[in-house]
């Protein structure tokens, strides 16, 4: 229940216009969020990297609707890319369509994405597009299986949410492909008849399908926080002799440190998604919705350091 209504908020833009002054609501953002500029970003994954764990910069933004958007977020992917090439990071980049225009003119879309990748092929740089909700899986798959994939191979990756019914024949395909791929579970509320609703059945699938990936695909990424997955993706690994250096881990900026200390310490790769910008507002309301008791958390936590001031 708790679940649906921060999903139903995240996809409220006139809330967000109202949130965004809020003091309380930036500071909840602030645990799950690099700041707003990309100076704030880059000082993130600069504590990231001096760990030894390396990141994605995500710059916050989805579904725009005016075809200026979508290429000055174009413009700053770029920027950002060139920052990490400059500052000698261990980071690439993550991108959602929507926010290239995806919804409004394929062709829009294309441009700006040939741009972005141009730059990250000329510093070598890979990008990552990350995946929506369950009405732009298949044009995001054709988009990036025909347009894309041949043209940049290795430099681009894709992600597939275990959540969803068709998942396992996307990642057979994907396989073939020798497509880079991101396994999560999924963030989005999804109708029954695409996404498994209840939550043993997405943890069940996510095994199935990152024991594919482990066996047989290219760079796998192991997104999720969850220990028993984790758990049983070491497990998996040491049975099968697989080199750690032929996956990664990866977690969100903010979430579980602890565990990504722990990989990082037993000789695996992990990398951190680190999300910053303006347009927090849909993330943190996904992030909340996974964990509802995180409202509780945070606002205990805001309390005690008001009562402490
Ligand atoms: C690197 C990365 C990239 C992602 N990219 C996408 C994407 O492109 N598309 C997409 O739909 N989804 C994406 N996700 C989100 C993903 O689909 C899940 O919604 C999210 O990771 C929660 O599922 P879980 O498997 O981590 O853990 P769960 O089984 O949900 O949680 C396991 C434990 O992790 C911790 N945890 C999990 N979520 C939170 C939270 N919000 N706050 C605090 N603690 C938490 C808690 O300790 C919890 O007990 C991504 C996730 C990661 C890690």
């Amino acid at each position: 229940m708790l679940r649906a209504t921060f999903l139903y908020l995240s996809e409220q833009p006139r809330i967000f216009a109202f949130i965004r002054g809020n003091r309380l609501a930036r500071r909840l953002a602030s645990r799950f969020v690099a700041g707003e500029t990309i100076d704030s970003a880059v000082t993130a994954v600069r504590e990231l990297n001096s760990r030894g764990i390396a990141a994605s910069l995500d710059l916050l933004g989805e579904s725009v609707t005016q075809a200026d958007e979508a290429r000055s977020s174009a413009a700053t992917v770029v920027q950002t890319l060139e920052r990490i090439s400059a500052e000698k990071l261990d980071c690439n980049v993550s991108v959602k369509l929507t926010q290239m225009g995806f919804d409004l003119d394929h062709g829009l879309c294309v441009e700006n994405m040939r741009r972005i990748l141009d730059r990250g092929r000329e510093l070598g740089i890979s990008v990552r597009i990350d995946m929506e909700s369950s009405t732009h899986t298949q044009r995001t798959l054709d988009f990036f299986e025909q347009d894309l994939l041949p043209v940049y191979g290795d430099r681009v990756g894709i992600v597939i949410q275990s959540y969803l019914r068709r998942s396992a024949a996307d990642i057979d395909r994907l396989i073939g492909a020798r497509a880079r791929v991101r396994l999560c579970k999924g963030a989005y509320q999804e109708p029954a008849a695409v996404a498994f609703p209840d939550k043993a059945d997405v943890n069940r699938s996510y095994m199935e399908l990152i024991e594919k990936l482990l066996e047989r695909g290219h760079q796998p990424a192991v997104a999720t926080h969850n220990p028993a997955l984790i758990a049983h993706v070491r497990r998996f690994v040491e049975a099968k002799g697989i080199a750690a250096d032929r996956f990664e881990f990866q977690m969100l900026y903010g979430i579980r440190r602890d565990l990504q200390e722990d990989l990082r310490r037993a000789g695996f790769r992990v990398r951190v998604y680190v999300p910053f910008g303006t347009y927090w507002y849909p993330y943190l309301m996904r992030r909340l919705a996974e964990r509802p008791a995180n409202v509780a958390f945070i606002l205990g936590n805001l309390v005690k350091e008001s009562l402490r001031a």
